[in-house]
C-alpha cells in the first residue's frame, strides 16, 4: 500500500525526468545569445582590422519573431542598412588611417529568436596607432545593456564589457 507521501514523490521523480530535456534546450539558447547583450570580435592583424557583430533581433528593433507588418518589416530594413555601415557603429582613430573595404550585415532566424550579423573589414596605413576606439551601438539601439567584446591583435588579446557609459574598447598595449 503506498501513502501519499510515496506518490508524492514517485511523481516528482516522473516530472524531473520528463522536463529534463526541455531544460536543457533552454539553457542552450541562453547560452548562445542573452537579450541585451550583443557580442564583438575583433581581428587585427597587419594593416587588416576585422569585426563581427552579434545583436539579438530583441536589442536592435524590440521582437524577434519573423516581420509580418509592415511597421515590422521596414524596421528590419532600417536596421539592417544601419548595421551594415561600419563608418556609422564604430569610432576609429584617425591616425590609424582606417577605411571600411566590406560592410555588411543580416538577419538569421532560429526558431523563436533571431539575431542581426554583421561583418566588417578595414584597412588600415597604422593599426600601431589603434589603441582604442568606441561603438556607437549604445546611442543607436538603447535596448542594448552590455557588448561583450573579444579581441585579437599583434600585441594579445583580450576581453572587456562595455556599457553605456564606457563604449570605449582600449586595446593591450604593445609590449
Ligand atoms: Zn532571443
Amino acid at each position: 500500500m503506498r501513502t501519499p507521501l510515496t506518490v508524492g514523490i514517485a511523481s516528482l521523480a516522473i516530472l524531473a525526468t520528463s522536463f529534463t530535456p526541455v531544460l536543457a534546450t533552454e539553457k542552450r539558447e541562453l547560452d548562445s545569445h542573452e537579450h541585451g547583450h550583443v557580442k564583438l570580435e575583433i581581428a587585427i592583424e597587419g594593416n587588416a582590422m576585422e569585426i563581427k557583430l552579434e545583436a539579438p533581433g530583441e536589442s536592435i528593433v524590440g521582437f524577434e519573431h519573423a516581420a509580418k507588418t509592415d511597421d515590422q518589416k521596414a524596421a528590419v530594413a532600417k536596421a539592417r542598412e544601419q548595421l551594415s555601415d561600419a563608418n556609422t557603429l564604430f569610432v576609429i582613430p584617425a591616425d590609424a588611417g582606417c577605411t571600411v573595404q566590406a560592410s555588411s550585415a543580416e538577419l538569421h532566424q532560429h526558431g523563436n529568436h533571431n539575431e542581426f550579423e554583421g561583418e566588417y573589414t578595414f584597412n588600415c596605413t597604422n593599426t600601431a596607432a589603434l589603441a582604442s576606439m568606441e561603438t556607437k551601438l549604445f546611442s543607436l539601439y538603447p535596448s542594448i545593456e552590455e557588448i561583450d567584446v573579444d579581441y585579437v591583435s599583434a600585441n594579445g588579446q583580450g576581453s572587456v564589457e562595455l556599457e553605456a557609459d564606457s563604449p570605449r574598447i582600449t586595446f593591450a598595449p604593445a609590449g
